[in-house]
């Protein structure tokens, strides 16, 4: 967590804006980014009593609401005060666009230095996703992916990371979502951003989602899933910390000679590196990792790369450590790369299930909006 000081807690209620080191400016303090002792500092920063604060987390994180009209149990007279203090606006709505007849919605955020992101929440029959983002950009620079190509502005704070899963939740309980009230189940981090190299914000984010009301959103670890493009030292630390989220590694190739060029950290940690992180990840978590592959036509799906991917996945043994999911590759501007035939992705599956791999393809659900995989670029207009 970050350590927020509570000397520079400011006694006018204008969202507060900290010098980062390398002269860069921070988000706003939130609820969301501090630990139990700093709330109760920050209260009595505030010159409220602690339980103020607790009031403040139990509208924010059980009530799912925000708006300080709606928090009653406030003194009338200090309530904007505290909540401009503890739940500072950090995403300014831009614009949202809505698909599958509205049980897919795509928002753009603007955040409080005009960094652009992007959040997806979709709707199922049995759960509803909240795709969120962990950067502003990306630094990993996949030629498929859309993100990937405008490089990294800013890693976004732990709260603006919550914020995006708060919101959604709030859509869905106040029934905002087409097909009536509900609950946000489920949060994958495959919006706009490498998660891995957020990683401090990230696992703060993901202690927040877990924490049971009013101390977060009482989701469940297996329902959040941290998908990554293999940095194996964070991968290794994910799996010390004893939260059981779902990992998913993107693989998108078995070999890294076309791993280097789809996924170009692969020069740093090879896939066998990778797959291996992924591996001791299931076994200490007894979580069975997903490995992501974006099925690209004649780049990636020939019928030996998917035995060759099999076997490499095989020779951890088959205890059930893993599953592939395939992603039909979305379009992005600029990319002569299309989705595979059909025929070749039913091969590929059926290859891979014959080696005992269990195998999904992915629903592109989104991609009407530009909003599936790989293809937030979060630009205005
Ligand atoms: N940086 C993380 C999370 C964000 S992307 C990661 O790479 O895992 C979420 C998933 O979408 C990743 O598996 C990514 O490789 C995949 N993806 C990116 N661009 C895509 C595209 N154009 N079509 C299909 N999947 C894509």
């Amino acid at each position: 967590m970050r350590e927020w000081s509570v000397s520079s807690v400011n006694p006018n209620p204008l969202p507060l804006v900290f010098e980062q080191k390398r002269g860069r400016v921070k988000p706003p303090r939130h609820l969301a980014d501090l630990t139990a002792d700093e709330r109760t500092a920050v209260a009595e920063a505030l010159g409220e009593p602690a339980f103020r604060v607790k009031q403040v987390a139990n509208h924010y994180y059980a009530r799912l609401e925000r708006d300080p009209a709606n928090m009653t149990d406030l003194p009338a007279a200090s309530r904007d005060r505290i909540v401009a203090e503890l739940l500072p606006t950090l995403l300014n709505p831009v614009r949202t666009m809505e698909a599958d007849k509205g049980a897919t919605v795509k928002s753009l955020w603007k955040l409080f230095d005009g960094a652009l992101v992007e959040s997806v929440l979709m709707r199922y029959t049995d759960r509803a996703t909240i795709c969120v983002s962990s950067q502003a950009g990306c630094g990993m620079a996949c030629p498929f992916c859309a993100t990937g190509q405008g490089g990294l502005e800013r890693n976004m704070s732990c709260a603006e990371i919550v914020d995006q899963v708060q919101d959604a939740a709030g859509k869905m309980t106040r029934g905002e979502i087409a097909g009536g009230p509900g609950r946000l189940s489920n949060v994958v981090f495959m919006g706009m951003g490498e998660p891995m190299a957020n990683y401090k914000a990230v696992i703060g984010a993901v202690r927040r989602m877990v924490a049971p009301a009013p101390d977060g959103l009482g989701m469940s670890a297996r329902n959040i899933t941290v998908s990554t493009v293999g940095l194996v030292p964070r991968m290794k630390q994910l799996a010390d910390e004893g939260i059981p989220v779902t990992l998913a590694l993107s693989l998108h190739a078995p070999d890294d000679e076309l791993r280097n060029e789809l996924v170009p950290i692969n020069t740093r940690w090879s896939v066998h590196e990778a797959v291996e992180a992924a591996w001791e990840y299931a076994q200490k978590t007894k979580r069975r990792v997903s490995i992501e592959y974006a099925m690209i036509k004649d780049i990636n799906d020939q019928a030996w790369r998917a035995d060759l991917l099999g076997d490499v996945l095989q020779s951890y043994g088959d205890w059930g450590w893993v599953h592939v999911n395939l992603i039909p590759l979305n379009p992005t501007p600029g990319s002569m790369w299309t989705a595979s035939r059909p025929e070749d992705e039913r091969e590929f599956v059926r290859r891979l299930i014959a080696k005992g791999i269990p195998t999904t393809v992915r629903d592109t659900r989104g991609s009407d909006i530009d909003g599936a995989c790989g293809q937030l670029a979060a630009v205005e207009g």
